[in-house]
């Protein structure tokens, strides 16, 4: 089936990107956007604009009856769903495509599967990906997480089967604490997510983050496309991301990056997906894979060449890949930094009205986002405004690039976070590559002690 009008039910950057890469197809798009968003920059310009409801997500992104509606009123025949909103509902990827529409993600059980952490880990574990140690399943009974705990050793981390954003996750150090942390974190977790059941792991002290991206046909067919090295974060959200790691040799990027295509194979797994994993002392150890485009895509776009929506469009028309995984050539280094409406010492938001807007330029810059001068960043939403991705052909060549046209970023009538990114391209352990998930929080400790 070719998509000749594809509905795009996001907002922000993501939309705008989202309708690039249709247009660059010759596909018409239909915008949907809530009253706060009339006059984004991706709603000018897609062929059509539906309002589907007020600011508040829950009556407008991530209204269903009012997205369908949307695609039946305009003749859309797909909907891309972007990063977050209804992007991991498998409810909603069903609902699509029972109204005949193409959803541009993966099979719905594929999505419902991953959403369980518990579920997800099984099944991860019977595809042949490496594991953190810890229970086979939901625990409940103290005596059998203690026997789980004292085989994996501690520290271990209880955390929440429904869990998510970081949240619902309890360190444990000693088993005198156990009984009590887990009756905390299982009633944190029914009171956050419905839901009391928790799981045990092993807690690695200090590790990267690193993911890998997948794409599948839904027929067995599946490539990885290397990794992105995502440790720099702030409370679990990423902050600045690069590919490739700095620490992983090409030997061990083809070792993991077979080993998650080949279970993308096995699933007959289709579209786009993340595996990520925790790595520590050269291990690599499965957390979560989520079943969609991720913020951070554009760094592996800019080492592999590959425009990831274009494909994911083409999986959803029943195409095959346009590569296969001998195609592909990693080259160079990509860097991204994800630019906030916040304030980057307190990084409360800070949402107003761009009163003047210069973006930089230039050979290997990128700029994915919806701001213009005059647009009113609304309050109710993410306050990632935008994303600078800077490409070189070696680490060093793209930090050089990143610092210059972070010079020449200007985005006047907010506070944005691109103090912060300056501060951090200066920092020597930065530079050599070296930091865990916990760097960043104590670097900042470290600055706001100056
Ligand atoms: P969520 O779905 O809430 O994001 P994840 O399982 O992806 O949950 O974990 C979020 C973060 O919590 C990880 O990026 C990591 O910082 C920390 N974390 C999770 N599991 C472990 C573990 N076993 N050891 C150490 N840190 C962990």
């Amino acid at each position: 089936m070719a998509i000749e009008k594809l509905l795009i039910a996001n907002r922000g950057e993501i939309a705008l990107r989202i309708h690039r890469a249709c247009h660059e197809m010759g596909i018409k798009t239909v915008a949907v956007h809530s009253t706060a968003d009339a006059d984004a920059m991706h709603v000018r310009l897609a062929d059509e604009a539906i309002c589907i409801g007020p600011p508040a997500a829950k009556d407008s992104y991530l209204n269903i009856a009012a997205i369908i509606s949307a695609a039946e009123i305009s003749g859309a025949d797909a909907i891309h769903p972007g990063y977050g909103f209804l992007s991991e509902n498998a409810k909603f990827a069903e609902i699509v495509e029972a109204h005949g529409l193409a959803f541009v993600g993966p099979k719905p059980e594929h999505i419902r599967t991953m959403g369980d952490k518990i579920e997800a880990k099984r099944t991860a574990g019977a595809l042949g990906l490496p594991l953190v140690p810890g229970s086979d399943g939901a625990v409940s009974d103290v005596e059998e997480a203690r026997a789980i705990a004292d085989a994996a050793g501690y520290p271990v981390i209880i955390k929440a089967a429904s869990g998510g954003g970081g949240r619902g996750m309890k360190v444990c150090t000693s088993p005198d604490q156990l009984e009590t942390l887990m009756q905390q974190a299982g009633s944190e977790a029914k009171a956050a997510f419905g839901d009391a059941t928790v799981y045990i792991e092993k807690y690695l002290g200090n590790p990267r983050h690193i993911e890998i991206q997948v794409f599948g046909d839904g027929n067995g067919n599946a490539i990885h496309l290397g990794e992105r090295d995502c440790s720099l974060q702030r409370r679990h959200q990423k902050v600045l991301e690069e590919a490739p790691s700095p620490v992983l040799s090409q030997a061990e990027r083809e070792r993991i990056g077979g080993i998650c295509a080949k279970a993308m194979a096995d699933m007959g797994y289709r579209g786009a997906g993340t595996i990520e994993f925790l790595w520590e002392n050269g291990e690599f150890y499965f957390i979560e894979m989520n079943t969609r485009l991720q913020v951070e895509h554009p760094v592996t776009e800019m080492i592999t060449g590959l425009d990831l929506v274009r494909e994911q469009i083409r999986v959803a028309e029943g195409k095959p890949l346009s590569v296969n995984q001998e195609d592909i050539r990693f080259t160079g280094h990509a860097i991204e930094c994800r630019i906030n409406a916040e304030d980057p010492k307190t990084f409360a938001p800070s949402p107003g009205t761009v009163t003047s807007y210069h973006v930089p330029g230039g050979m290997h810059v990128r700029v994915d986002s919806g701001l213009y001068q005059g647009y009113k960043v609304p309050p109710y939403y993410d306050s990632m405004i935008g994303k600078l991705i800077v490409y070189g052909r070696t680490r060093e060549g793209a930090i050089m690039r990143l610092r210059r046209a972070l010079e020449e970023y200007v985005i006047e009538g907010m506070k944005t976070t691109i103090p912060l990114h300056q501060a951090l391209l200066k920092d020597p352990e930065f530079l050599n590559g070296d930091y865990t998930i916990k760097w960043l929080e104590e670097w900042l400790a470290r600055e706001d002690g100056q």
